[in-house]
């Protein structure tokens, strides 16, 4: 992989201890906006436009068959796309969670209840090391605060991705200090808690949380952490490819037609269109059309409301929702969604809470899988899209689920018992259950 060695070098930057950068195919940060291209580095706006940098790569050096050949033979894992991703070659060998190659479960009864005849799929990301898709992009951003000589790792969270950076750093040998929202699921705190690093509750919403680590990120008291979700975000972001590389590869090597995608920040949906769009140039999918649906809830719905009023712009909301991990009032990314949604001939749409559960009990009912809040968020527009037009039941569709109901069981509350019987046939006939 000569070329590639060559343009990293070209292009790249030295971490805190003086060693070279070693990422991989990743090149250099390339802004969103203008295209300026900086050093791999730390940083996550543009110094001309304050724009979002992300990775540019260097594929040249790929033979298609080669790559492909590759993959197939690599770790039932994430690392089989290191090729593709911003880590080094040797990426299979660190400690690492390593998450991804999640089931994708083709849902034939939950096809007949909502009448899709053209192959409906479950990508099933409750399957991850800490039951959330959470994990493949923590996965990617240590890599790169290894890179970077980071020793601490920190996050503002809506919950999975507090328990993602606790298990990642416990097993990477980093210290962890997460900050989330005081007042989030039981499930999402223990299981953010259990990993042994600081989790400190701040009181106030996902973006009160967001713009204290904003700040603490300029004061001394921040220096040298890495945080996943801003100062490492052009890394850490590219972990969502993952999914469309595993879903087109669980395919066949085939691009779904719909997939239909959560949307927090925004930065997933993205991510997954980049990811398509990157297996498309390199030719290891036929080039056809795909439509890429977002999904929120009505009660954190600023990219829906934007999409449905036809603006560019977000306006922010303050969430009041039970899918708490979608509960983004001021997306980052939703200019970029409103955009993919648009260009791939997709939409946004969202669904109250009430249909959120029954979504929930519906996948669980009909395919046995027990999804979180988000996962009835995306099952629940999926039935939405389908009822008002948008979404053909005659094409290939894929709905993610991101999350597992076990950290989300207050949602569901209620749902328990058929019957409390004593111990004889007696009792179990009086119930009515003979
Ligand atoms: C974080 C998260 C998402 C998507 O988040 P983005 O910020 O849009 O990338 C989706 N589902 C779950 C369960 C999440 O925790
Ligand atoms: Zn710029």
């Amino acid at each position: 992989m000569a070329a590639q060695t060559v343009a990293n070098t070209a292009d790249s930057t030295v971490n805190t201890t003086g060693s070279p950068v070693d990422l991989g195919p990743a090149a250099a940060l390339s802004c969103r906006e203008c295209g300026h291209r900086v050093p791999l580095g730390p940083v996550f706006a543009c110094e001309e436009c304050f724009g979002p940098l992300e990775i540019a790569y260097d594929f040249s050096a790929y033979d298609t068959e080669e790559l492909r050949k590759r993959i197939e033979a690599g770790p039932s894992n994430i690392w089989r796309y290191a090729p593709l991703l911003p880590v080094p070659a040797d990426v299979a060998t660190k400690p690492n969670i390593n998450p991804g190659w999640t089931k994708l479960v083709k849902a034939d009864n939950l096809a007949r209840e909502l009448g899709v005849t053209g192959g409906l799929y479950v990508k099933d990301d409750s399957g991850n090391p800490t039951h959330s898709f959470k994990d493949r992009v923590v996965a990617q951003a240590i890599e790169a605060a290894r890179a970077f000589g980071f020793t601490t790792l920190s996050c503002s969270s809506t919950g999975n991705l507090a328990g993602a950076v606790g298990a990642a750093a416990a097993r990477a040998g980093f210290r962890s200090c997460v900050f989330i929202p005081h007042d989030l699921e039981q499930g999402k705190v223990v299981m953010a808690a259990i990993y042994g690093g600081e989790l400190v509750g701040i009181e106030g919403n996902y973006d009160d949380v967001n713009r204290f680590c904003s700040e603490l990120i300029g004061d001394p008291a921040g220096e040298g952490w890495g945080f996943v979700n801003v100062n490492l975000r052009p890394y850490y972001a590219e972990g969502s490819k993952t999914l469309s590389y595993e879903i087109c590869e669980q395919l066949g090597w085939q691009l779904p037609d719909q997939l239909v995608v959560p949307i927090a920040s925004g930065s997933q949906l993205t991510k997954i269109d980049k990811g398509l769009q990157e297996l498309i140039k390199l030719g290891l999918v036929e080039d056809k059309p795909y439509k890429i649906f977002g999904a929120q809830a009505e009660g954190c719905s600023p990219v829906s409301v934007a999409y449905k009023a036809g603006l560019d712009v977000v306006r922010p909301q303050k969430p009041n929702t039970i899918a708490k991990s979608l509960a983004i009032g001021n997306p980052a990314d939703g200019p970029y969604v409103l955009d993919i949604a648009r260009r791939t001939g997709g939409a946004v749409e969202d669904v109250n809470d009430e249909q959120i559960v029954d979504a929930i009990k519906l996948l669980a009912r009909t395919e046995g899988i027990f999804a979180e809040t988000a996962g009835g968020v995306t099952v629940g527009v999926t039935r939405k899209l389908i009822e008002n037009g948008l979404l053909d039941p005659t094409k290939t569709t894929v709905v993610l689920n991101t999350g597992d109901g076990l950290k989300t069981l207050d949602a569901v509350a209620g749902t328990g018992l058929t019957a409390t019987i004593r111990p004889n046939l007696e009792s179990f006939r009086e119930a009515g259950l003979a």
